[in-house]
């Protein structure tokens, strides 16, 4: 690859490093990035330039993003189920608690016993939930066609197709 004197750079990555070349090597998996560091680059693979119309590995990725989010989906309706049993087990301790020696006889300790469930459940719903849709969110982010940019379906990532656009 040689850079024909461009004004912001061609950098190429070594060792998670990207560092600028006017003329180098590169295999199909190197990243290049062109311009500045950061979300003013512009990222690629070596592989977009050899092989401009072979997403097949761009398609190997997506449905193992994919399958990252189907386990995550599971995960997510698992938890959901969790935490429907917990708010009432944590109810079941605060009142166990309460009728333990040296808080039966405290009110404001009573009270803090029947506060517990209030108190802990934002914790495990943000725990188990929260971040859970956050992260299936990102992976839903990811499914789209490498070269229209479109949303790609179910189908379109188990045949590595887009029907759309033909990209395979
Ligand atoms: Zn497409």
């Amino acid at each position: 690859m040689e850079d024909t004197a461009s004004t912001n750079g061609t950098f190429v990555e070594e060792n998670g490093n990207f560092r600028r070349y006017q003329r180098v090597s590169v295999k199909p998996d190197t990243w290049i990035r062109l311009g500045e560091q950061g979300h003013r680059g512009y990222y690629f693979k070596a592989r977009r330039i050899l092989h401009p119309n072979d997403y097949r590995e761009d398609f190997e990725d997506l449905y193992e993003t994919y399958q990252q989010l189907e386990e995550a989906k599971h995960q997510l309706e698992n938890n959901r189920r969790a935490v429907k049993f917990i708010t009432p087990l944590l109810m079941c301790l605060g009142l166990v608690l309460s009728f333990l020696p040296g808080i039966k006889d405290n009110g404001l300790a009573i009270r803090a016993s029947f506060m517990l469930p209030g108190f802990v459940s934002p914790f495990i719903q943000d725990l188990m939930l929260n971040k859970l849709e956050k992260k299936i969110k990102e992976l839903q982010g990811k499914l789209i066609c490498p070269k229209c940019r479109r949303s790609l379906g179910k189908d379109d990532i188990i045949n590595r197709e887009h029907a759309i656009c033909r990209a395979h």
